[in-house]
């Protein structure tokens, strides 16, 4: 492609963004794309000459457009946000554009040392303790990797090169601790039958009796601790884990405490619902994602750790190729996650930290939270609906029941059934759970550009699909 080619389609493209980002709210959630209907439309060969842009961008929209999930709609009530930002995808074109590899100081000294200063900033934004020492990972599902693996190289004591610990070791987690935990445990070589699955309380957060029972029952059938990865947030109902308890815990047996609050995290922005943070100065490692409510486009993981040296030593590889005179005055951080290669992903939370400022960021998480509160009010007021857990940050929990008696199973199929019918609309997408063994709809209020208006939106749909449904039972 030519210089001027690029510089017009360059400004297409961004005209086009433009306009999807304002309009978003116009395409259905989610496509009506049945499986194999995109695919039967793309050819089973590559190209053998190269194409011309326009014809290329033209099937961008009419192929690849129409199977497209919209995340940034703002009826998206789904899963978790993952909010990008006009901030966040010009800093990303940017580091496309400038295609910097950043394993280590020397193949981009202002990476490193942005991502240095950057993990600086959020690290006080979410009032964590000045003595940790943050990193920029892919995920949180890699950050607690590396969180699982520096907890076994701990407790083997291989890092203080002493004769190893010969014993099993186990992890801890709630029953409520998110899928990548187990898939961790299993990467990590624990083996997944060395992952205990604590029991939780009434409102869905880790019981720590249990878990100190748990710990004790495992001593002494001569097994080893290692991990107890507490939540902040959990996936199904943003439980809390109470990490204050567990950290007192874990720091009477000499266990690593790994805490995910990835989605949660950055909550943490707000002073007023900082709450849930108690404890978190006592853990070893910490997670959050600024690619779910931190307007950073996927992917940005936020991995803190008490003490760097042990990551390293961990993770560390010193081949002769990858060495250079800069080592002994920088951080190489290929040495502080799995990967070797890195992108330039400071850039894009640089750009959002700064286009938006602490305060912007906190006055979103501030509506989210207050339209959710609000949002399980209306639930908490309106008879045949209620609420299957604590409405806590953004998320709210919920279940229709009609008059009359009905079984678990037909709740199941009534609710099923007024999530179908919500869905279908396109205006809004929610996702379920189940909690206590009831099927519960989910509604996550997180999408940069909701405001009262969507949540409105959301409940009316309910109501009506919820009376429908009960006049044709
Ligand atoms: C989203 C989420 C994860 C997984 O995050 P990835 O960055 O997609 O790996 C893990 N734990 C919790 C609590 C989450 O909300």
């Amino acid at each position: 492609m030519d210089k001027e080619s690029f510089r017009r389609h360059g400004h297409e493209f961004i005209d086009w963004l433009a306009d999807y980002l304002e309009n978003t709210g116009s395409y259905p959630v989610t496509p009506e794309t049945r499986p194999g209907d995109i695919m039967s439309r793309i050819p089973s060969a590559p190209p053998l000459k190269g194409e011309g842009m326009d014809k290329i961008f033209m099937d961008f929209r009419n192929i690849i457009m129409p199977g497209i999930t919209h995340w940034q709609h703002p009826g998206w009530f789904a899963y978790f946000p993952a909010n990008n930002s006009p901030a966040s995808i010009l800093a990303e074109l940017l580091t496309a554009g400038l295609g910097v590899q950043c394993m280590s100081w020397q193949t981009s000294p202002s990476a490193t040392e942005l991502e240095q200063r950057v993990m600086e900033w959020l690290r006080q934004m979410t009032g964590l303790p000045d003595s940790f020492t943050g990193v920029i990972q892919d995920t949180a599902s890699t950050a607690s990797l590396c969180a699982l693996l520096s907890a076994r190289e701990s407790a083997t004591g291989f890092l203080s090169n002493r004769e190893g610990v010969r014993e099993p070791l186990v992890v801890y987690a709630s029953t409520e601790t998110h899928s990548s935990i187990e898939k961790d445990v299993k990467i990590a070589g624990y083996g997944s039958d060395n992952l205990r699955r604590v029991d939780t309380r009434g409102d869905f957060s880790m019981c720590p009796d249990s878990l100190e029972q748990a710990i004790k029952n495992d001593i002494a059938s001569g097994l080893k601790p290692a991990c107890v990865v507490a939540t902040l947030g959990t996936t199904s109902s943003m439980a809390m884990d109470p990490v204050d308890e567990i950290a007192d815990i874990c720091s009477r047996y000499g266990i690593w405490l790994h805490v995910d609050a990835a989605f949660a995290g950055t909550a943490a922005v707000d002073q007023d619902n900082r709450g849930f943070m108690k404890g978190t100065e006592k853990c070893d490692s910490f997670v959050f994602n600024p690619h779910k409510w931190m307007l950073t486009n996927f992917d940005c993981s936020a991995y803190f750790v008490r003490d760097p040296d042990i990551l390293v030593k961990t993770l560390g590889i010193q081949p002769e190729y990858l060495k250079t005179a800069a080592d002994d005055a920088v951080k190489n951080y290929r040495d502080w996650g799995i990967q070797l290669g890195r992108r330039f992903r400071a850039l894009k939370l640089w750009f959002v930290l700064r286009s938006y400022g602490v305060e912007g960021i906190r006055e979103m998480v501030r509506r989210h939270i207050d339209l959710a509160a609000e949002f399980g009010r209306w639930i908490g007021k309106e008879n045949n609906f209620e609420l299957l857990a604590p409405v806590r940050l953004s998320l709210v929990c919920f279940r229709y029941i009609p008059d009359g008696t009905y079984t678990e199973k037909e709740l199941s199929s009534i609710n099923r059934k007024i999530l179908e019918r919500v869905n279908s609309s396109g205006r809004v997408f929610m996702t379920h759970t189940v909690l206590g063994g009831k099927y519960c709809i989910r509604m996550s209020v997180g999408q940069r550009a909701t405001s009262k208006m969507h949540v409105e939106l959301a409940w009316r749909l309910l109501k009506e699909a919820a009376h429908s449904i009960e006049d044709n039972a």
